[in-house]
């Protein structure tokens, strides 16, 4: 069996492969292996544009330097309640969140409190938000890597594991089953099974191949954004209660959905590479002493084109592209500076009481990159939000852009994420069904837990050995 890509939705289905005897697992990862994946930017804070990226690509995938929030919500990370039951998808989640303890996160969970739930709840929707319950365990970006460590230490001698090998062509045989992959090196393997798992790095990739086998694809939302950042005791009431609250807003002016995502308090701004877009994201040290005196969160625009604009993506990346155009890669801005109608200067920048965690930020003008749209609506949550925690929408608090959420189109899926090319499995969020770590992970259950229980099915047709499938 083959799996491509070693980002979370891989490495599980690779996890729950390997706990059989008389399977032959190969995992197939363009990036460099955990030990030797190395970014520049987290040392100078600016991007180098290696290719390929370390931050998104290698074991671990994009999860990898990820500040590790395991949201534990069918509700949250993805869409995975689409191909399954509620209550098969919170099974699910459960076995994932135990997988993850068994390597080390931690025990302590936030946000399952219900008292204090219900409380923000009451005040959230008194100013039009709705929170949404996701209990949230929290690696922290150190402790993040050491867990996908232990999964590679765990499967290192169950499966082949071959990192800087890209997956070029998915193989198909003339009765129109999967049949392999080839490599950029030229290399082709035989299998009857493959599990793709490319990542949002690899969803172009993902696409097109799928195209090219006349596999049917639906366009995703995409998500257009800022991050916010703001003094830590600005947003404290809340993260020190619930850790990472989740929370829905429909817009005063376009009544689109806007969210809040991925809250990193006492964290620090960061950029992530999508080939010729730099986007900015976020994360947050478990290590006291990495802390900082600021909360940084992503608001996001919710978008799903209709008929006949099929292309999300590069709509994402070319507002990113304008962004990135305007400053060195990200743009930063006060917002007072916003709602005055002018541009960021470093000087402005310097007077703010909100000291940059994302030095390399250029100060400027994010009403030349972001369309009005977005800009209202975001302005629009920010008086909102600002409503439940006084201070959000201060003068000083920062705003970078852009920041994208890339939804790959999704192939058309069974409930086993099985594509309709007989062997051949889509799963993560390269094939659009999830965007976080959590539901990734569950995706690759998913997946291989089908592949077992086909095997089962033929059993009689299996070697002596592998019918001990247990
Ligand atoms: C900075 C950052 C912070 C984040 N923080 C959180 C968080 O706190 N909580 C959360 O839930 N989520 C977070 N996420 C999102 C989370 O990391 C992803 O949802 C998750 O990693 C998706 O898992 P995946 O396995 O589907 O894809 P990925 O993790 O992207 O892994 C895909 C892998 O496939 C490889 N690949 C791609 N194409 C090929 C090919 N053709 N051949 C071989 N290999 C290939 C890639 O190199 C990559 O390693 C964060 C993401 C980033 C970038």
């Amino acid at each position: 069996m083959i799996i491509v890509g070693g980002g979370p939705a891989g490495i599980f289905a690779a996890l729950e492969l390997a706990r059989y005897r008389g399977l032959r697992v190969l995992l197939l990862e363009k990036g460099a292996d955990i030990s030797e994946r190395r970014c520049p930017a987290r040392v100078t804070g600016e991007c180098l544009h290696c290719s390929p990226c370390d931050i998104t690509t290698g074991w671990g995938g994009a999860g990898a330097f990820s500040d590790g929030k395991l949201t534990l919500s069918p509700e949250v990370g993805g869409w995975l309640s689409e191909y399954a039951d509620g209550a098969a998808t919170r099974a699910l989640i459960a076995d994932v969140d135990r997988i993850y303890r068994d390597f080390g996160a931690p025990d302590r969970l936030y946000g399952d409190d219900a008292e204090k739930l219900d409380r923000w709840s009451d005040l959230a929707a008194r100013q039009g938000l709705r929170l949404i319950h996701s209990p949230v365990r929290h690696l922290g970006t150190e402790r993040a890597a050491g867990v996908l460590a232990a999964m590679r230490a765990e499967l290192e001698d169950k499966v082949d594991i071959v990192t800087g090998t890209t997956v070029t062509r998915i193989l198909t045989a003339a009765d129109g089953r999967v049949s392999g992959v080839t490599t950029a090196g030229g290399d082709v393997y035989d299998s009857a099974v493959v599990i793709v798992a490319p990542g949002r790095e690899g969803s172009a990739w993902l696409a097109e191949e799928a195209q090219r086998l006349g596999i049917p694809l639906v366009a995703n939302a995409v998500d257009i954004g800022i991050r916010v950042e703001v003094p830590a005791v600005v947003t404290d009431p809340i993260t020190d209660e619930l850790y990472e609250p989740k929370l829905l807003y429909t817009s005063r002016h376009f009544e689109d959905q806007v969210r809040t995502f991925c809250m990193n308090p006492h964290g620090v701004v960061c950029t992530e590479s999508w080939g010729d877009a730099v986007t900015v994201n976020g994360h947050s040290y478990a290590d006291a002493e990495r802390k900082t005196a600021n909360t940084n969160f992503a608001l996001l625009v919710s978008t799903r084109f209709t008929e006949p604009f099929k292309q999300p993506l590069e709509y994402g990346k070319s507002i990113a592209r304008l962004a990135n155009m305007l400053g060195r890669d990200i743009l930063v801005q006060r917002l007072g500076d916003l709602r005055s109608g002018h541009r960021t200067t470093p000087e402005r920048l310097r007077r703010s009481v909100v000291e940059p965690t994302l030095r390399a930020a250029t100060p400027g003008d994010l009403a030349f990159a972001l369309p009005y749209r977005h800009l209202r609506d975001l302005i629009d949550m920010l008086d909102a939000l600002d409503a439940l925690l006084p201070g959000v929408g201060g003068r000083d608090t920062l705003l970078y852009g852009a920041e994208v959420k890339f939804y790959s189109s999704r192939p058309a899926l069974d409930h086993d994420l099985q594509t309709p090319v007989p062997g051949l499995y889509a799963i993560g969020d390269g094939a659009g069904v999830t965007r976080g770590l959590v539901q990734a992970s569950a995706s690759g259950l998913v997946a291989a837990r089908a592949v077992v229980d086909a095997g089962r099915t033929q059993a009689a047709e299996l070697e002596p050995g592998d019918r001990d499938l247990a």
